[in-house]
């Protein structure tokens, strides 16, 4: 008898009778179908259609701002909605499989097959290995294992934490956004059309940042894809 074998066989079927897998929002017990959260929490999710009315909000709120091909989101976002709490269970309980299973249901949405290549937001590094992850890239796995598209995490590197309280103001971004990113190696991105991950849309100053860092590069388009945004 393979006792190495049995004990972990044991000890994996123990570790289920004592924690089985639970909803994350209603804590019900999942059943083998269900993913992270039950089928009728699921259905009270504030999905955004694809070519809904919240999809076009969503898309507005880069307009006159910088040039974005498409914006996708997954989910409406408000304060205290169960969003909020899904995006804390990823971002902060670090449910890294659950973040790239919503990037996956995330690339459903994304019809434009002109992409093609896939960046995830950066953290700044310090940051980074502080957090031990960073959200954007699980988001960006999901939908690249989806989409079947690459990954490029190297090109834009981000040099400040965070952008300063009036670079957050949307009137006076023009006057005050200072680039908190770099643009690296500006001809892996030439001529293609880039698809920028993050995990939230809010106000947008930091994804308009970041591509701006993008757009340095020649011939890019840019895309913003996030689980959820803030309408
Ligand atoms: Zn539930």
């Amino acid at each position: 008898m393979n006792l190495r074998k049995s004990v972990h066989t044991i000890t994996s079927s123990t570790v289920g009778i004592l924690y089985p897998k639970q909803c994350c929002l209603c804590q019900k017990e999942l059943s083998i179908e269900e993913h992270y959260v039950c089928l009728p929490c699921s259905y009270d999710l504030p999905f955004i259609e694809h070519k809904s009315i919240e999809a076009k909000q969503a898309e507005k709120i880069f307009w006159g701002r910088i040039p974005i091909e498409g914006v996708y989101s997954l989910f409406n976002y408000q304060k205290g909605n169960q969003v909020q709490q899904l995006l804390h269970e990823i971002k902060y309980k670090r449910k890294l499989k659950m973040g790239q299973f919503y990037g996956q249901l995330l690339a459903e949405q994304i019809s434009d097959s002109t992409i093609d290549l896939i960046i995830p937001l950066p953290l700044h590094p310090k940051k980074e290995r502080k957090r031990g992850f960073n959200q954007s890239k699980i988001i960006a796995k999901g939908i690249a294992d989806k989409l079947n598209l690459p990954i490029n995490t190297k090109c834009v590197k981000r040099t400040a934490h965070t952008l300063s309280q009036t670079q957050m103001t949307k009137y006076d971004r023009w006057d005050n956004v200072r680039s908190i990113f770099e643009l690296n190696q500006a001809t892996t991105i030439s001529n293609k059309h880039v698809l920028l991950v993050d995990d939230v849309l809010t106000t947008g100053a930091t994804l308009e940042s970041c591509a701006m860092s993008l757009l340095e590069g020649q011939n890019v388009k840019v895309s913003v894809a996030t689980l959820a945004v803030r309408l």
